[in-house]
């Protein structure tokens, strides 16, 4: 098949993560900017790019052209990658697993997802660039 325009290039919304096989979301380049550490930051080449989020799996970014990012390469440890509790789930104000849930268990209903949705509504957060995942948290707090 022949592209002779060149132009409106499909981009996969998922992709299928090359080592664990599972399928994945698109994320923005800025995010890869932004979690990746020097000097892999520097020499992205132009292709979709996919967070793969399995604890299980080694790779963090994935692109259409092939080109991968491991756990090493980004700047700080993925929580999505993690098992302990300690993990963050919330990246913008440094939330753990650990203290979303106690705060569930404790009040009966999350104070700290709440703090969170509110500042989500107020477009006072960064979450496309902070989450390695490139997406909103709160989809992941326990209720
Ligand atoms: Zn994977």
């Amino acid at each position: 098949m022949s592209n002779c325009c060149g132009g409106s290039k499909k981009i996969d919304k998922k992709a299928m993560c090359p080592e664990c096989q599972g399928e994945y979301k698109l994320v923005l380049l800025d995010t890869l900017l932004h979690q990746l550490a020097s000097p892999h930051n520097q020499s992205i080449k132009e292709q979709s790019f996919y967070f793969c989020s399995s604890p299980e799996c080694n790779i963090v970014y994935f692109g259409s052209a092939g080109d991968c990012y491991n756990v090493e390469q980004v700047r700080s440890p993925v929580g999505q990658k993690q098992t302990v509790a300690s993990r963050l789930i919330c990246y913008c104000f440094d939330i753990s697993v650990q203290a979303a849930s106690d705060d569930l268990n404790k009040n009966g209903a999350s104070e700290i997802k709440e703090f969170v949705k509110a500042q989500t509504q107020a477009k006072r957060c960064a979450c496309e660039i902070r989450n390695p995942s490139g997406k909103c948290c709160l989809v992941d707090f326990p209720n």
